[in-house]
């Protein structure tokens, strides 16, 4: 079992992408991901972000300075639609420790 239930994959931060049609800047996915943190979004129902990624199917960004705590306590600011994957090359080591289960 790699895919962890009740978690979400999530990134420490985001990056800003011009946007080819109108110029503007759009929150976007780093081009090189660091650490994938694990955050837990379960079982019970989640209010704000945590609730908002179970149903998205796009990365979900924390805006206006707000953070979320992943599973290791590091900040993050990016939810992925998808679960935390425990076999991940970049999975974060203290998140594994953290959701019991050994790196
Ligand atoms: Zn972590």
């Amino acid at each position: 079992m790699a895919r962890i239930l009740d978690t979400c994959a999530a990134l420490e931060r985001f990056e800003w992408l011009r946007d080819g049609v109108d110029h503007g800047l759009d929150r976007g996915l780093p081009a090189e991901v660091e650490v994938v943190h694990a955050v837990i979004v379960g079982p019970e129902p989640m209010s704000g972000l945590r609730g908002e990624v179970l149903d998205a199917t796009e990365p979900v960004f924390a805006t206006h300075g707000r953070v979320i705590d992943a599973a290791c306590g590091r900040h993050v600011r990016v939810l992925l639609p998808e679960p935390f994957d425990s076999t991940h090359s970049k999975a974060c080591g203290r998140c594994l420790d953290a959701i019991g289960l050994k790196g």
